[in-house]
Protein backbone atom coordinates (compact mmCIF):
# COMPACT_ATOMS: atom_id res chain seq x y z
CA UNK A 1 0.00 0.00 0.00
CA UNK A 2 1.76 3.40 -0.94
CA UNK A 3 2.42 5.52 1.92
CA UNK A 4 0.01 8.36 1.16
CA UNK A 5 -3.01 6.48 0.77
CA UNK A 6 -2.65 5.60 4.35
CA UNK A 7 -4.43 7.93 6.91
CA UNK A 8 -1.43 8.02 9.18
CA UNK A 9 0.47 9.34 7.21
CA UNK A 10 -2.27 12.13 5.56
CA UNK A 11 -2.85 13.73 9.16
CA UNK A 12 1.05 14.13 9.37
CA UNK A 13 1.69 15.14 6.35
CA UNK A 14 -1.33 17.75 7.31
CA UNK A 15 0.67 18.86 10.33
CA UNK A 16 3.53 19.48 8.77
CA UNK A 17 2.41 21.72 6.11
CA UNK A 18 0.31 23.65 8.73
CA UNK A 19 3.89 24.18 10.42
CA UNK A 20 5.20 25.50 7.33
CA UNK A 21 2.34 27.69 6.21
CA UNK A 22 2.67 29.58 9.65
CA UNK A 23 6.69 30.02 9.50
CA UNK A 24 6.07 31.39 6.51
CA UNK A 25 3.56 33.73 7.22
CA UNK A 26 4.91 34.69 10.68
CA UNK A 27 8.46 35.25 9.31
CA UNK A 28 6.70 37.61 6.27
CA UNK A 29 4.83 39.23 9.07
CA UNK A 30 7.91 40.01 11.00
CA UNK A 31 9.66 41.21 8.36
CA UNK A 32 6.90 43.30 7.17
CA UNK A 33 5.83 45.04 10.59
CA UNK A 34 8.30 44.72 12.79
CA UNK A 35 11.31 45.56 11.24
CA UNK A 36 9.95 49.09 9.93
CA UNK A 37 8.85 49.77 13.63
CA UNK A 38 11.92 48.96 14.87
CA UNK A 39 13.98 50.83 12.11
CA UNK A 40 11.66 54.09 13.23
CA UNK A 41 12.57 53.10 17.10
CA UNK A 42 16.33 52.96 16.48
CA UNK A 43 16.38 55.81 14.72
CA UNK A 44 14.78 57.99 17.04
CA UNK A 45 16.84 56.39 19.98
CA UNK A 46 20.73 56.93 18.21
CA UNK A 47 19.29 60.82 17.54
CA UNK A 48 19.48 61.27 21.48
CA UNK A 49 22.38 59.28 21.99
CA UNK A 50 25.42 60.90 23.83
CA UNK A 51 29.32 60.17 22.84
CA UNK A 52 30.65 58.34 19.73
CA UNK A 53 27.50 56.78 18.73
CA UNK A 54 25.90 60.07 18.37
CA UNK A 55 28.30 61.54 15.95
CA UNK A 56 28.33 58.28 13.30
CA UNK A 57 25.43 58.91 11.01
CA UNK A 58 22.26 57.36 12.18
CA UNK A 59 21.62 55.38 9.04
CA UNK A 60 24.66 53.08 9.50
CA UNK A 61 24.20 52.59 13.12
CA UNK A 62 20.77 51.21 12.11
CA UNK A 63 20.93 49.01 9.56
CA UNK A 64 23.83 46.99 11.33
CA UNK A 65 21.56 46.68 14.36
CA UNK A 66 18.96 45.87 12.10
CA UNK A 67 20.93 43.04 10.22
CA UNK A 68 21.63 41.26 13.53
CA UNK A 69 18.53 42.04 14.55
CA UNK A 70 16.83 40.26 10.83
CA UNK A 71 19.44 37.61 11.96
CA UNK A 72 18.18 36.91 15.37
CA UNK A 73 14.19 36.75 13.76
CA UNK A 74 15.10 34.44 11.33
CA UNK A 75 17.27 31.80 13.89
CA UNK A 76 14.59 32.13 16.16
CA UNK A 77 11.81 31.06 13.54
CA UNK A 78 13.94 28.12 11.85
CA UNK A 79 14.59 26.76 15.83
CA UNK A 80 10.84 27.11 16.42
CA UNK A 81 9.91 25.92 13.10
CA UNK A 82 11.95 22.88 13.92
CA UNK A 83 10.15 22.38 16.89
CA UNK A 84 6.94 22.66 16.07
CA UNK A 85 7.83 20.28 13.45
CA UNK A 86 9.16 17.92 15.97
CA UNK A 87 6.00 18.19 18.41
CA UNK A 88 3.70 18.01 15.77
CA UNK A 89 5.24 14.61 14.26
CA UNK A 90 5.00 13.29 17.67
CA UNK A 91 1.35 14.28 18.54
CA UNK A 92 0.21 13.05 14.91
CA UNK A 93 1.73 10.13 15.82
CA UNK A 94 -0.33 9.53 19.09
CA UNK A 95 -3.48 11.14 17.38
CA UNK A 96 -3.47 9.03 14.52
CA UNK A 97 -3.01 5.78 17.12
CA UNK A 98 -5.75 6.83 18.99
CA UNK A 99 -7.77 7.34 15.91
CA UNK A 100 -7.06 4.46 14.24
CA UNK A 101 -7.44 2.02 16.98
CA UNK A 102 -11.40 1.73 16.44
CA UNK A 103 -11.35 2.03 12.92
CA UNK A 104 -9.03 -0.90 13.03
CA UNK A 105 -10.58 -2.37 15.35
CA UNK A 106 -14.18 -1.94 13.05
CA UNK A 107 -12.38 -3.22 10.27
CA UNK A 108 -11.31 -6.84 11.98
CA UNK A 109 -14.66 -7.36 13.47
CA UNK A 110 -16.24 -6.61 9.80
CA UNK A 111 -13.79 -9.34 8.51
CA UNK A 112 -14.92 -11.74 11.51
CA UNK A 113 -19.06 -11.35 10.58
CA UNK A 114 -18.17 -11.69 6.76
CA UNK A 115 -16.52 -15.23 7.86
CA UNK A 116 -19.70 -16.06 10.04
CA UNK A 117 -19.63 -15.01 13.44
CA UNK A 118 -22.24 -12.73 13.73
CA UNK A 119 -22.08 -12.46 17.62
CA UNK A 120 -19.16 -9.98 16.79
CA UNK A 121 -19.60 -6.59 18.35
CA UNK A 122 -16.95 -3.25 18.44
CA UNK A 123 -16.47 -1.78 21.69
CA UNK A 124 -18.18 1.94 21.45
CA UNK A 125 -15.56 4.59 21.86
CA UNK A 126 -15.56 8.09 23.11
CA UNK A 127 -15.59 10.53 19.70
CA UNK A 128 -18.47 11.19 18.82
CA UNK A 129 -17.94 10.79 15.13
CA UNK A 130 -16.58 7.15 15.24
CA UNK A 131 -18.92 6.17 18.30
CA UNK A 132 -21.45 7.02 15.62
CA UNK A 133 -19.41 4.75 13.32
CA UNK A 134 -18.93 2.10 15.52
CA UNK A 135 -22.80 2.43 16.93
CA UNK A 136 -23.82 1.63 13.39
CA UNK A 137 -21.54 -0.71 12.77
CA UNK A 138 -23.21 -3.08 15.72
CA UNK A 139 -26.45 -1.99 14.34
CA UNK A 140 -25.95 -3.41 11.35
CA UNK A 141 -24.36 -6.44 12.94
CA UNK A 142 -27.52 -6.95 15.06
CA UNK A 143 -29.57 -6.96 11.79
CA UNK A 144 -27.17 -9.44 10.15
CA UNK A 145 -27.05 -11.71 13.07
CA UNK A 146 -31.15 -11.55 13.43
CA UNK A 147 -31.75 -12.43 9.34
CA UNK A 148 -28.77 -15.62 9.69
CA UNK A 149 -31.28 -16.28 12.53
CA UNK A 150 -34.42 -16.18 10.68
CA UNK A 151 -32.79 -17.98 7.61
CA UNK A 152 -32.18 -20.58 10.00
CA UNK A 153 -35.90 -21.13 11.52
CA UNK A 154 -36.92 -20.90 8.02
CA UNK A 155 -35.22 -23.89 7.00
CA UNK A 156 -35.87 -25.24 10.09
CA UNK A 157 -39.82 -24.49 9.47
CA UNK A 158 -39.83 -26.04 5.81
CA UNK A 159 -38.14 -28.96 6.68
CA UNK A 160 -40.22 -29.39 9.47
CA UNK A 161 -43.89 -28.19 7.01
CA UNK A 162 -42.25 -30.64 4.20
CA UNK A 163 -42.26 -33.69 7.08
CA UNK A 164 -45.95 -34.14 7.44
CA UNK A 165 -47.08 -34.59 4.34
CA UNK A 166 -44.42 -36.87 3.55
CA UNK A 167 -44.65 -39.04 6.37
CA UNK A 168 -48.21 -39.52 5.66
CA UNK A 169 -47.58 -40.72 2.28
CA UNK A 170 -44.94 -42.69 3.36
CA UNK A 171 -47.40 -44.54 6.11
CA UNK A 172 -49.79 -44.92 3.17
CA UNK A 173 -47.11 -46.63 0.91
CA UNK A 174 -45.55 -49.40 3.56
CA UNK A 175 -49.30 -50.22 4.69
CA UNK A 176 -49.90 -50.68 1.33
CA UNK A 177 -46.64 -51.98 0.07
CA UNK A 178 -47.33 -54.57 3.87
CA UNK A 179 -50.91 -55.52 2.54
CA UNK A 180 -52.29 -53.46 5.87
CA UNK A 181 -53.56 -50.90 4.19
CA UNK A 182 -56.28 -51.70 1.49
CA UNK A 183 -56.00 -50.10 -1.93
CA UNK A 184 -59.29 -49.17 -2.37
CA UNK A 185 -60.10 -44.95 -3.51
CA UNK A 186 -60.96 -44.09 0.34
CA UNK A 187 -56.97 -44.76 0.50
CA UNK A 188 -55.72 -43.34 -2.78
CA UNK A 189 -57.87 -40.37 -2.00
CA UNK A 190 -56.12 -39.40 1.56
CA UNK A 191 -52.75 -40.13 -0.32
CA UNK A 192 -53.95 -37.24 -2.53
CA UNK A 193 -55.02 -35.29 -0.02
CA UNK A 194 -51.50 -35.35 1.21
CA UNK A 195 -50.07 -34.76 -1.98
CA UNK A 196 -52.13 -31.90 -2.47
CA UNK A 197 -51.05 -30.34 1.23
CA UNK A 198 -47.62 -31.02 -0.37
CA UNK A 199 -48.33 -28.85 -3.46
CA UNK A 200 -50.27 -25.94 -1.90
CA UNK A 201 -46.86 -25.38 0.90
CA UNK A 202 -44.46 -25.75 -1.77
CA UNK A 203 -47.16 -22.94 -4.26
CA UNK A 204 -47.09 -20.88 -1.02
CA UNK A 205 -43.22 -20.93 -0.50
CA UNK A 206 -42.78 -19.77 -4.12
CA UNK A 207 -44.90 -16.85 -3.58
CA UNK A 208 -44.06 -15.78 -0.04
CA UNK A 209 -40.10 -15.69 -1.43
CA UNK A 210 -41.56 -13.74 -4.57
CA UNK A 211 -43.90 -11.09 -2.17
CA UNK A 212 -40.91 -11.04 0.15
CA UNK A 213 -38.11 -10.04 -2.77
CA UNK A 214 -40.80 -7.56 -3.98
CA UNK A 215 -41.00 -9.48 -6.91
CA UNK A 216 -44.61 -9.51 -7.49
CA UNK A 217 -45.95 -8.01 -10.45
CA UNK A 218 -48.67 -5.73 -10.21
CA UNK A 219 -51.67 -4.57 -12.15
CA UNK A 220 -52.66 -1.37 -10.44
CA UNK A 221 -55.83 0.21 -11.66
CA UNK A 222 -58.81 2.11 -10.38
CA UNK A 223 -61.94 0.08 -9.44
CA UNK A 224 -65.10 -0.46 -7.07
CA UNK A 225 -64.19 -2.82 -4.16
CA UNK A 226 -67.69 -3.30 -3.52
CA UNK A 227 -68.45 -6.05 -6.70
CA UNK A 228 -64.84 -7.47 -5.96
CA UNK A 229 -66.60 -8.17 -2.35
CA UNK A 230 -69.33 -9.18 -2.94
CA UNK A 231 -68.04 -11.71 -5.90
CA UNK A 232 -65.48 -13.15 -3.23
CA UNK A 233 -68.47 -13.47 -0.73
CA UNK A 234 -70.39 -15.39 -3.45
CA UNK A 235 -67.59 -17.54 -3.89
CA UNK A 236 -66.99 -18.19 0.07
CA UNK A 237 -70.86 -18.59 0.32
CA UNK A 238 -70.89 -22.20 -0.07
CA UNK A 239 -68.12 -23.10 2.57
CA UNK A 240 -69.82 -21.11 5.08
CA UNK A 241 -72.91 -22.83 4.75
CA UNK A 242 -71.54 -26.21 5.03
CA UNK A 243 -70.12 -25.24 8.43
CA UNK A 244 -73.34 -22.98 9.28
CA UNK A 245 -72.08 -19.30 9.32
CA UNK A 246 -73.53 -16.51 8.38
CA UNK A 247 -71.91 -14.45 6.15
CA UNK A 248 -72.49 -10.74 5.06
CA UNK A 249 -71.47 -7.33 3.81
CA UNK A 250 -72.63 -4.53 6.29
CA UNK A 251 -74.38 -1.72 4.57
CA UNK A 252 -73.96 -2.96 0.57
CA UNK A 253 -74.60 -0.09 -1.10
CA UNK A 254 -71.52 1.80 -0.12
CA UNK A 255 -69.53 1.77 -3.08
CA UNK A 256 -65.50 2.72 -2.86
CA UNK A 257 -63.60 3.40 -5.79
CA UNK A 258 -59.94 2.13 -4.83
CA UNK A 259 -56.35 2.29 -6.67
CA UNK A 260 -54.74 -1.41 -6.33
CA UNK A 261 -54.36 -4.51 -7.62
CA UNK A 262 -58.14 -6.11 -8.48
CA UNK A 263 -56.63 -9.78 -8.79
CA UNK A 264 -54.38 -9.42 -5.85
CA UNK A 265 -56.83 -7.66 -3.68
CA UNK A 266 -59.44 -10.51 -4.22
CA UNK A 267 -56.52 -13.06 -3.32
CA UNK A 268 -55.67 -11.14 -0.06
CA UNK A 269 -59.70 -10.86 0.69
CA UNK A 270 -59.89 -15.05 0.42
CA UNK A 271 -57.39 -15.12 2.50
CA UNK A 272 -59.01 -13.30 5.44
CA UNK A 273 -62.58 -14.40 4.59
CA UNK A 274 -61.05 -18.21 4.60
CA UNK A 275 -59.33 -17.66 7.72
CA UNK A 276 -62.47 -16.07 9.32
CA UNK A 277 -64.43 -19.21 7.87
CA UNK A 278 -61.82 -21.51 9.04
CA UNK A 279 -61.48 -20.38 12.82
CA UNK A 280 -65.24 -20.03 13.30
CA UNK A 281 -67.09 -22.69 15.23
CA UNK A 282 -70.65 -23.19 13.45
CA UNK A 283 -73.54 -21.48 14.00
CA UNK A 284 -70.99 -17.94 14.02
CA UNK A 285 -71.01 -15.01 11.99
CA UNK A 286 -68.49 -13.47 9.85
CA UNK A 287 -69.14 -9.73 8.76
CA UNK A 288 -67.53 -7.11 6.34
CA UNK A 289 -67.58 -3.62 6.28
CA UNK A 290 -66.34 -0.98 3.96
CA UNK A 291 -65.24 2.31 5.10
CA UNK A 292 -62.27 5.11 4.53
CA UNK A 293 -60.25 6.94 6.91
CA UNK A 294 -57.43 9.58 5.89
CA UNK A 295 -57.58 8.45 2.06
CA UNK A 296 -57.79 5.16 2.25
CA UNK A 297 -60.29 2.60 2.32
CA UNK A 298 -60.63 -0.11 4.99
CA UNK A 299 -62.35 -3.77 4.54
CA UNK A 300 -62.91 -5.27 7.94
CA UNK A 301 -63.44 -8.71 8.13
CA UNK A 302 -64.70 -9.45 11.96
CA UNK A 303 -65.81 -13.00 13.20
CA UNK A 304 -67.14 -14.57 16.21
CA UNK A 305 -64.36 -17.29 16.21
CA UNK A 306 -62.02 -18.88 18.41
CA UNK A 307 -60.50 -15.55 18.63
CA UNK A 308 -56.37 -14.76 19.40
CA UNK A 309 -54.65 -14.39 21.92
CA UNK A 310 -53.48 -10.87 23.24
CA UNK A 311 -49.50 -12.57 23.33
CA UNK A 312 -49.83 -14.19 20.31
CA UNK A 313 -51.41 -11.04 18.39
CA UNK A 314 -48.20 -9.65 17.85
CA UNK A 315 -46.77 -12.78 15.83
CA UNK A 316 -49.49 -13.67 13.48
CA UNK A 317 -48.25 -11.90 10.55
CA UNK A 318 -44.97 -13.70 10.83
CA UNK A 319 -43.76 -16.94 8.75
CA UNK A 320 -45.47 -20.23 9.79
CA UNK A 321 -46.71 -18.73 13.23
CA UNK A 322 -49.87 -20.58 14.14
CA UNK A 323 -51.50 -20.11 17.57
CA UNK A 324 -52.65 -23.62 17.48
CA UNK A 325 -50.23 -25.60 15.85
CA UNK A 326 -51.54 -28.95 15.97
CA UNK A 327 -55.23 -27.29 15.39
CA UNK A 328 -54.20 -25.19 12.10
CA UNK A 329 -52.13 -27.95 10.23
CA UNK A 330 -55.37 -30.22 11.03
CA UNK A 331 -56.96 -27.87 9.19
CA UNK A 332 -54.58 -27.75 6.33
CA UNK A 333 -53.21 -24.41 7.17
CA UNK A 334 -49.40 -23.65 6.73
CA UNK A 335 -49.34 -20.23 8.61
CA UNK A 336 -47.97 -18.36 5.76
CA UNK A 337 -50.93 -17.24 4.47
CA UNK A 338 -51.19 -13.97 6.41
CA UNK A 339 -47.72 -13.36 5.56
CA UNK A 340 -48.23 -13.02 2.17
CA UNK A 341 -51.31 -11.06 2.34
CA UNK A 342 -49.73 -8.93 4.15
CA UNK A 343 -46.52 -8.24 1.71
CA UNK A 344 -49.15 -8.03 -0.92
CA UNK A 345 -51.25 -4.87 1.15
CA UNK A 346 -47.88 -3.79 1.67
CA UNK A 347 -47.14 -3.70 -2.21
CA UNK A 348 -50.50 -2.28 -2.47
CA UNK A 349 -49.46 0.69 -0.45
CA UNK A 350 -52.01 -0.41 1.80
CA UNK A 351 -51.50 -2.65 5.14
CA UNK A 352 -53.42 -5.71 6.89
CA UNK A 353 -54.13 -4.67 10.81
CA UNK A 354 -55.66 -7.67 13.49
CA UNK A 355 -57.47 -7.40 16.38
CA UNK A 356 -59.17 -9.05 18.78
CA UNK A 357 -61.02 -9.22 22.39
CA UNK A 358 -59.25 -12.37 23.69
CA UNK A 359 -59.22 -15.93 22.69
CA UNK A 360 -63.13 -17.33 22.53
CA UNK A 361 -64.57 -14.07 21.88
CA UNK A 362 -64.08 -13.32 17.65
CA UNK A 363 -61.18 -11.36 15.43
CA UNK A 364 -61.28 -8.68 13.07
CA UNK A 365 -58.95 -7.77 10.14
CA UNK A 366 -58.67 -4.76 8.38
CA UNK A 367 -57.44 -4.13 4.87
CA UNK A 368 -56.36 -0.72 3.66
CA UNK A 369 -55.92 0.30 0.55
CA UNK A 370 -55.52 3.77 -1.10
CA UNK A 371 -58.44 5.33 -2.13
CA UNK A 372 -58.28 6.42 -5.95
CA UNK A 373 -57.53 10.05 -6.57
CA UNK A 374 -60.59 11.98 -6.43
CA UNK A 375 -62.87 9.54 -4.41
CA UNK A 376 -63.55 10.38 -0.49
CA UNK A 377 -66.74 9.07 0.25
CA UNK A 378 -67.58 8.21 3.47
P1 LIG B 1 -52.97 -20.53 8.37
O1 LIG B 1 -52.78 -21.03 6.99
O2 LIG B 1 -52.40 -21.41 9.42
O3 LIG B 1 -54.36 -20.06 8.64
P2 LIG B 1 -52.29 -17.75 8.34
O4 LIG B 1 -51.00 -17.09 8.08
O5 LIG B 1 -53.42 -17.42 7.44
O6 LIG B 1 -52.00 -19.29 8.39
O7 LIG B 1 -52.72 -17.43 9.84
C1 LIG B 1 -51.76 -17.53 10.87
C2 LIG B 1 -52.43 -17.87 12.19
O8 LIG B 1 -53.20 -16.77 12.63
C3 LIG B 1 -53.38 -19.02 12.11
O9 LIG B 1 -52.72 -20.26 12.24
C4 LIG B 1 -54.30 -18.76 13.28
O10 LIG B 1 -53.73 -19.24 14.47
C5 LIG B 1 -54.35 -17.23 13.34
N1 LIG B 1 -55.54 -16.69 12.68
C6 LIG B 1 -55.65 -16.17 11.44
N2 LIG B 1 -56.90 -15.73 11.19
C7 LIG B 1 -57.62 -15.97 12.30
C8 LIG B 1 -58.99 -15.76 12.68
N3 LIG B 1 -59.86 -15.20 11.84
N4 LIG B 1 -59.36 -16.15 13.91
C9 LIG B 1 -58.48 -16.70 14.77
N5 LIG B 1 -57.20 -16.95 14.49
C10 LIG B 1 -56.76 -16.58 13.27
Amino acid sequence: MKLWRQLRWRIIAAQIVVVIVGVIVLAWVADAIAVSTVTEALEAALLILPGDAARLPAGRVSQALLASYRQAITQALLIAALAATAVGIATSLLLTREILRPLRQIGHSSRRIAAGHYDERVTVPGSDELAAVAHNFNLMADTLAQVEQQRITLIGNVAHELRTPLAGLEGYLEGLIDGIVPDDPATFSSMQREVRRLHRLVNDLQTLSRVEAGQVSLQLSSFDLLPLVQHVLTQLHPQAGVQRLALRLEEPSASMQVYADPDRTAQVLLNLVGNAIRYTPAGGSITLRLTSVNRMACLTVTDTGIGIPAEALPYIFERFYRVDRSRARSSGGSGIGLTIARHLAWAMGGDITAGSPGAGQGSSFCLTLPLATGDSSP
